[in-house]
């Protein structure tokens, strides 16, 4: 719909040069008539010029990016008119004044016809029809002027003004080729042939200006896992499906009058026509952002691949006209950031809590990352008992204290930590005070049967993982140490991460650590997946124990502990507080208990404590 967009932007900038251009000769005209003319005939052509001026002003007015394409293409029918118009009323008037001058004034006039020629048809040369007009009504009234003069130097003038002419004309079309092809490459992505991130922050930035008073929406649209597709397939079908999307929005995008464009790679723009009020504004975003995911998830045939993607868009209004149109692009940034976070495939629209929200997070990632250096990372020791509640290990549970944000929990940093990658250091870190305790504890000859660490799926599938734990088994645990290592993991999704992990776990077997699956139930457990990953220790979700009291869960909770023990699983059940889980519990025969019925989590000094008493 706007493939021509930067051209009509392109006039409407010159037809304030042409007025300003004509306002400014006029008066001179004005007074070489002043010297020949009437009083009555001056004021006649002072206001032909005012009126000309005024309707070329209005033209400029008239201008908005959001004409549909037939509006705008009548405003350049107007253009064209006023053009003509102009050149006409000037030609008109020099060739009345030109011809009353008896004092060779008219040599003055003829130079400033042919420099003001030059300048118009530089001016217009992305429009050749307006060359034309320019030729006609400028150069021609003097080349007849000068053939009817009669003269040696006349006639040669004569014939200079034919070749320049023919120069203009010939300029004109090659730079209106030029600058049609030129300015088609700079606004568009060469992909999709979608506007490109220039052109969209351009009627992004007119669009802030001229809508004040109205509402629009802007849609950021990232596509989910598109890296997937161009790692596994390539990038020649990457390119295919990108072209495939774009079309698709594209299509969306005409049908609500709405503006798309590609921002780069796999994120894509689109900007909507003006409504009157917010309501009008939300509901038709709303609609429109579903429709578009909905297009966007149909089945794709590319290379008889079938493929599917999906996408995570950011809405955000725009209505506040103090504001930049950079400000609305960075909400709807961090609307989508947030699809992200919540696992993509879905819409968020931008509001002030969601802005207090992502900002914590953006506060939390950039404090975390300074957190081991400035000692603001401890451990917490949580007690695993048997059925007869005696102390049998412990789970280790991160904290940080962080001066300016108080308390984090781990279930608020650690999903941040994965997502920048700090869990990489910070896992190590973790882990190496973790090995550190058991060293302790096992000089101390304290008799635990296992301490478990929680282990990140990113952390575990990084490539230095087994070299940072072995060489850390190596440096504090030696053969005396009778405290088994378990590493907890939760359940993860790809299939392409199975192998992977199961590597790992086949490796770090070999050194004595088991592996436990955390918060079974909750994720894509599958029991395929548990025949396959080599695990020993499976544990119950705290969220079914809470709810333990329901008929559902309990029967839910007994298939998980029958599942366990079929496949000679240990059974942990975490988030016991109340007498009657327990009971339940120790009912359908868990090994392992944890929860707050027996201890919060301890310090260390608090688990030693809590040891030796339960030992007494
Ligand atoms: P998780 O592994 O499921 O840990 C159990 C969580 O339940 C802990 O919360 C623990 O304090 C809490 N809890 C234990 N007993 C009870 C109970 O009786 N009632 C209730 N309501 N809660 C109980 P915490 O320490 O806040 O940890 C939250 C999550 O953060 C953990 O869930 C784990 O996924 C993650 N996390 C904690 N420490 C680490 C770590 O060192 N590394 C990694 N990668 N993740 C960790
Ligand atoms: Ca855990
Ligand atoms: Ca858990």
């Amino acid at each position: 719909m706007n493939e021509n967009i930067s051209f009509y932007r392109f006039m409407h900038k010159q037809i304030l040069v042409v007025i300003a251009l004509f306002m400014g000769t006029g008066p001179g005209y004005i007074m070489m008539g002043a010297l020949y003319g009437s009083v009555l005939v001056e004021s006649a052509w002072f206001i032909f010029i005012i009126i000309v001026s005024l309707y070329g002003y209005k033209l400029y007015r008239d201008f908005s990016l959001f004409m549909t394409i037939e509006q705008k293409d009548f405003w350049l029918d107007r253009v064209r008119f006023f053009m003509f118009a102009y050149f006409s009323l000037w030609s008109i008037i020099f060739l009345v004044y030109v011809l009353k001058d008896n004092h060779n004034l008219h040599y003055i006039a003829i130079a400033t016809q042919l420099g003001s020629a030059v300048v118009a048809s530089t001016i217009l040369a992305s429009q050749k029809n307006l060359v034309i007009v320019t030729v006609i009504t400028l150069i021609l009234p003097i080349t007849i002027y000068l053939l009817a003069v009669g003269e040696v130097y006349s006639y040669l003038i004569a014939f200079f003004t034919v070749v320049l002419s023919g120069v203009l004309l010939y300029a004109a079309k090659n730079t209106h080729d030029y600058l049609i092809k030129s300015r088609y490459q700079s606004y568009h992505d060469h992909l999709t042939g979608l506007g490109n991130r220039r052109y969209f922050l351009e009627i992004l930035e007119s669009s802030v200006k001229q809508n004040c008073n109205k509402y629009s929406y802007l849609l950021l649209i990232d596509l989910d896992y598109f890296k997937t597709i161009n790692d596994t397939l390539g990038h020649d079908i990457g390119d295919e499906l990108l072209i495939e999307v774009s079309k698709r929005m594209t299509k969306l995008a005409h049908e609500n009058n709405n503006t798309a464009a590609r921002l780069g790679g796999d994120e894509f723009c689109i900007l909507s026509t003006s409504f009157e009020t917010k309501d009008e504004c939300l509901k038709a975003a709303d609609s429109f952002s579903k429709e578009l995911l909905r297009r966007i998830k149909a089945n794709y045939i590319i290379d008889d691949h079938h493929l599917y993607i999906s996408a995570s868009i950011g809405i955000s209004i725009m209505n506040k006209p103090i504001l930049q149109a950079g400000t609305f692009l960075k909400e709807a940034d961090m609307a989508m950031y947030e699809v992200k976070h919540s696992g993509r495939d879905g819409v968020i629209l931008f509001s002030e809590e969601l802005c207090e929200i992502v900002e914590k997070k953006l506060d939390i990632e950039r404090m975390l990352h300074f957190a081991i250096e400035r000692d603001e990372i401890t451990l917490k020791y949580q007690p695993q008992v048997d059925k007869n509640k005696k102390v049998l290990g412990c789970e280790i549970l991160v904290r940080w204290n962080n001066k300016e944000l108080g308390n984090i929990g781990p279930a608020t940093f650690i999903p941040i930590a994965e997502n920048t990658g700090y869990i990489i250091e910070l896992g190590a870190y973790i882990l190496e005070e973790s090995l550190k305790t058991i060293q302790e504890w096992s000089k101390k000859s304290m008799s635990l049967q296992q301490v478990s660490i929680n282990i990140s799926m990113r952390q575990l599938l990084h490539q230095n993982f087994i070299q940072i734990v072995t060489k850390l088994l190596e440096k504090y645990i030696d053969d005396e140490c009778k405290i088994g290592i378990v590493f907890e993991i939760t359940e993860t999704s790809t299939a392409d991460n199975l192998t992977s992990l199961i590597d790992v776990i086949n490796t770090l077997k070999k050194y004595n650590i088991t592996f436990s699956m955390d918060d079974f139930g909750t994720g894509y457990s599958s029991l395929s997946y548990l025949r396959e990953i080599p695990i020993r220790e499976l544990k119950v979700d705290q969220s079914f124990v809470a709810k333990l009291s329901g008929a559902k869960e309990a029967s839910l909770v007994k298939t998980i502990v029958d599942i366990s023990k079929n496949f000679s699983l240990i059974t942990v059940a975490e988030g016991v507080e109340e007498e009657y889980q327990r009971e339940y519990l120790m009912e359908l025969g868990c090994d392992l208990y944890q929860g707050y019925l027996f201890s919060k989590p301890l310090t260390k000094e608090g688990f030693e404590d809590f040891f030796r008493f339960n030992m007494q």
